[in-house]
């Protein structure tokens, strides 16, 4: 496949391992099934021997501890080995949250493949237009949650349609208000992280966009290349080539290739999968290599079983026979399917924050901090007090509300260091820790000063929200 150069900005910070094409995580020992799934630690039980190394405390984790190896018996034991186990419960007790947009025109067969990916029926209210409510329409934004839950592991997963999209007779334009709720996610999720209560921040960023692209044209539409050349470099945008079962298998791969290069011919930076480790088996690399070229994925849609062979399964049925949707000989609907969900579901997630988010805070501090020299300079003159810097106020959180967590946060600062919590500490170097990472980003040389002038803008809000 012809692949698109990096993006600037977009040179992956990819964790070396992660892992793609890997099945998921081995199951774990039946104790620590039960208490993910019952989430009553007490109860777990240890079937095996407790460590022979006085030096040893006993494992929690059974035999899933790697130092209960009987290799590793007698060694000296610290237990640092388990912290991928403590991490993993850890997230599965928090649950996992995943965005998809789907966009494109409508009638390609998103809501039908959307169901079929998940096993669910999201589109239950859906109201189609007319060809006359069609003409004038704009582009809606809508957004479907489902809380999934399989094998005690939870996923809240939304999905946001894009309805409109392409239909109206004047198209121009058209994913601009795709474009402008892309950012807004990140503009709430920006405004979260920077507000006082930062504990329970809901992540609404859309980690990825499934582009439907219509089987019956020849290649991409202009459409399809401003939208996708508008959105790539704030969302993972996944091609799909729609209704594949409208195409002879020679069809679908001649315009999988004409796609490809018209991708690459127009700048297109679509959602690049993470390169395999070099010491990788050769069987792994060819999975890998198979799902780099299976882009765009051919998908069929269907949520209607029918007996094929004897079984039960997802398919459309023709009177010259069943296309299979689940059947990798007649579409790419599994490796799509494992692609999202089993493989790459956590890399989509981790590109949308190391790299489209990063992206557009850095654009949103060096914006905010011309305002606040603007503002400085403005106030040098007239040495008035007070200042129209937007501070980020956390959504959901009333002027009351706010007013009283900025007088808890004073009185913390207040205190003696010597009469704080061990948990007021924490939140002090929780402020202190976000305060260095906001000024590692300022890249340039004028920016650190800039922070501070911020801290003490902050401060002025403060005092002014005390007075009043
Ligand atoms: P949306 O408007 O993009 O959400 O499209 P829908 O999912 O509502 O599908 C529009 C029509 O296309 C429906 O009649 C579906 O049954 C049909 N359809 C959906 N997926 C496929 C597919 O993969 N192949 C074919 N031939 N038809 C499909």
């Amino acid at each position: 496949m012809g692949r698109p150069p990096p993006p600037e900005g977009h040179n992956r910070p990819h964790t070396p391992g992660t892992p793609t094409l890997r099945p998921a995580a081995a199951p774990r020992g039946p104790g620590e099934h039960e208490s993910r799934t019952g989430g009553q630690r007490g109860r777990v039980e240890f079937s095996l021997p407790s460590p022979i190394s006085p030096s040893r405390p006993k494992s929690p984790w059974g035999r899933y501890d790697p130092y209960d190896a009987t290799e590793d018996q007698d060694k000296e034991y610290v237990g640092f080995a388990t912290l991928p186990n403590q991490v993993h419960r850890k997230s599965v007790k928090k649950g996992f949250d995943f965005t998809l947009m789907v966009a494109g025109e409508s009638g390609l067969g998103k809501s039908t493949l959307v169901n079929s990916l998940f096993l669910t029926d999201l589109y239950k209210d859906r109201k189609l237009l007319n060809a006359e409510e069609r003409i004038t329409q704009t582009v809606e934004i809508t957004k479907h949650t489902v809380d999934i839950e399989e094998k005690g592991v939870k996923l809240k997963l939304t999905i946001v349609d894009t309805p409109g999209f392409g239909d109206a007779v004047n198209n121009t334009e058209c994913w601009k208000s795709v474009a402008d709720y892309i950012d807004q996610q990140f503009e709430q999720y920006f405004r979260d992280e920077s507000g006082l209560n930062r504990k329970n921040i809901q992540d609404n960023r859309v980690h990825c966009c499934l582009y439907f692209i219509s089987p019956f044209g020849h290649g991409l539409r202009p459409l399809d290349v401003e939208f996708m050349k508008a959105l790539h470099e704030k969302v993972n945008i996944v091609p799909v080539l729609a209704k594949a079962d409208t195409l002879t298998p020679l069809e679908v791969k001649k315009k999988k290739i004409k796609i490809r290069e018209e991708i690459e011919q127009y700048g297109i930076k679509i959602y690049q999968f993470p390169d395999c480790d070099s010491d990788e088996d050769e069987e792994f690399k060819q999975q890998d290599q198979e799902l780099k070229d299976s882009i765009p994925f051919a998908v069929i849609g269907s949520n209607t079983v029918v007996e094929a062979k004897g079984k039960r399964v997802r398919g459309r049925l023709y009177p010259w026979g069943i296309v299979e949707v689940e059947n990798p000989a007649h579409c790419d609907f599994v490796k799509l399917r494992n692609m999202l969900v089993r493989t790459h579901m956590q890399d989509l997630k981790d590109v949308t924050r190391e790299t489209h988010y990063e992206n557009y805070r850095a654009h949103c501090i060096q914006s905010m901090t011309r305002m606040v020299v603007k503002e400085r300079n403005r106030n040098k003159l007239t040495r008035e007090s007070g200042t129209d810097f937007p501070i980020p106020t956390a959504p959901g959180v009333s002027d009351s509300e706010t007013e009283k967590l900025i007088r808890e946060k004073d009185e913390e600062v207040r205190q003696p260091p010597h009469t704080q919590t061990q948990e007021q500490e924490c939140v002090t170097q929780e402020c202190v820790d976000q305060e260095c990472v906001m000024h590692d980003e300022c890249v340039q040389e004028s920016v650190q000063e800039e922070c501070v002038m911020q801290e003490e803008s902050v401060q002025e809000a403060e005092h002014c929200a005390e007075l009043c």
